[in-house]
């Protein structure tokens, strides 16, 4: 039996795929076509997610007739900038996203990351939707705004129609070659087995109803076990910010259970468990206001699925991308600091033990992690001696410049996807301590190669 509405927690959505695909603009599509029309209702912008409430995706959704099937509360999309936070989110909080949208440019065709994200949502049995987006860039394309797909292709000319069936022939072979079976969504008889397709356009908002309308079908028809919602807390950070007025907030999403103001929680930190309580539970204010900076909605309390931002004391040294736990009134706080660190821990036993080596800085523990395993494949195999996580500031320049004395090349940092301080770079460069720094995980590679072979010369 199907259960009621109260039961189900919202769905997690994250969007992946190659770079300018329109992943923002999707989501700027589902946000702002709302706000355009005066109907902002409540909606909210939350902290590196999005709100959809159900009562928005039966409007958007209406032209498709599907009322009557709506029983999540909402959807929560999770808007992570680059998808190595992603990586790491789904491999520590198991399983904070329920659902991906991969996101195809209809022009281009699988692209090097549609097909990397396509092997890490494989690898971690991720279920997901294609959005073929840009079909409006179709030579001759007639726009209906936010028409659902069928209704939208059929008002096509012919050549239009047949570059669409030739373009999607082509993708369809793409991702065969891919060992995938795909099938535009609404011919598809074998969901589960066959992934479907949904046609969208970011700008003009063909087939969006379509793609909101899948994600919520799909996830509480087949993942009811999983969207149940329960009391205990599941929680993620995503990130660590210091935001003027409050200090340092931490920004996580709260995949199950309920978030009370004056929680004490544990989150992992660079200097051990960082035990505190929530002083304040806060979300931006519906789209309207997010432009007023720094003003946010306080709550009492906070039920899954949304994205927090929480403060709370002494949160400076919180790593992004490990769990938060709730102290409830029967745990023992011991064994929860125990659990919490459990994460970094696994990640500190992979430091060459010689002491020799360079000192590797990224912005998340998951980030961290990957750098790690990048840096010890034989291919690379540079010897790490202490690692960091956040900007680069003089005391991790300081760390470096030990290795001075012992082998000046490792008196380097290789600073991945974070910021390095004015002073710390000033500092560096007056002892020679170098810092490489890219988003990208094999361009500090090749810096720091290039850097070895010149000093070789
Ligand atoms: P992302 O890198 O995947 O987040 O891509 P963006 O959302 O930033 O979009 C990249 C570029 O493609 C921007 O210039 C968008 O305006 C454009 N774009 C995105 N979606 C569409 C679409 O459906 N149609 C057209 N014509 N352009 C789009
Ligand atoms: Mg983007």
């Amino acid at each position: 039996t199907p259960k009621a509405e109260k039961d189900l927690r919202s769905p997690i959505c994250c969007i992946m795929g190659h770079v300018d695909t329109g992943k923002t603009k999707l989501l700027d599509c589902i946000r702002g076509t709302n706000v355009q029309e005066g109907e902002a209702g409540g909606i909210t912008q939350q902290i590196g997610a999005t709100y959809f409430p159900a009562a928005n995706i039966r409007d958007r959704t209406k032209e498709l007739k599907a009322d009557a099937t709506l029983k999540v509360p909402g959807l929560l999309v999770i808007d992570t900038p680059g998808h190595e936070s992603f990586t790491n989110l789904r491999s520590r909080g198991s399983g904070l996203c329920d659902i991906a949208i991969l996101v195809v440019d209809i022009m281009h065709g699988l692209e090097p990351q549609t097909i990397e994200s396509l092997n890490l949502l494989k690898m971690r049995n991720t279920e997901f939707i294609i959005a073929l987006n840009k079909v409006d860039r179709l030579y001759g394309w007639k726009s209906t705004r936010n028409a659902p797909i069928v209704k939208a292709l059929k008002q096509q000319s012919k050549d239009v129609q047949n570059e669409f069936n030739m373009r999607l022939t082509q993708i369809v072979t793409q991702f065969k070659e891919q060992g995938l079976n795909t099938e535009l969504y609404y011919k598809n008889r074998e969901m589960g087995e066959t992934y479907s397709i949904v046609p969208t356009s970011a700008i003009t908002g063909e087939g969006i109803p379509d793609m909101l309308l899948l994600l919520v079908q799909w996830t509480q028809k087949t993942m009811v076990e999983k969207l149940t919602f329960s009391n205990e807390v599941q929680c993620t950070v995503l990130e660590v910010k210091v935001i003027e007025g409050h200090g340092t907030t931490i920004d996580v999403v709260l995949v199950n259970g309920v978030l009370h103001e004056g929680d004490q929680i544990v989150v992992c930190g660079m200097q051990g468990p960082i035990v505190t309580s929530i002083r304040a539970l806060l979300t931006p204010h519906p789209m309207k206001e997010l432009r007023v900076k720094g003003t946010y909605l306080h709550h009492k309390e906070i039920k899954a699925a949304q994205g927090i931002k929480i403060t709370a004391q002494g949160l400076e040294h919180a790593i992004a991308g490990t769990a938060l736990y709730v102290v409830g009134p029967d745990d023992d706080v011991e064994d929860i600091k125990e659990t919490t660190m459990e994460d970094m821990k696994s990640v500190m036993s992979r430091i060459d033990k010689s002491g020799e080596g360079v000192c590797v800085q990224a912005s998340t523990l998951g980030s961290l992690e990957a750098l790690l395993e990048f840096l010890k494949t034989p291919e690379v195999n540079i010897p790490v001696s202490g690692i960091s996580i956040g900007p680069v500031h003089k005391k991790d320049v300081m760390k470096a410049s030990v290795m001075l004395e012992k082998k000046k090349e490792y008196a380097t940092i290789l600073a991945f996807d974070v910021k390095v301080t004015p002073e710390s770079r000033e500092l560096a460069e007056e002892l020679g301590v170098k810092i490489f720094i890219a988003d990208i995980i094999y361009h500090l590679f090749d810096q720091f190669k290039a850097y070895i072979d010149n000093l070789k010369e």
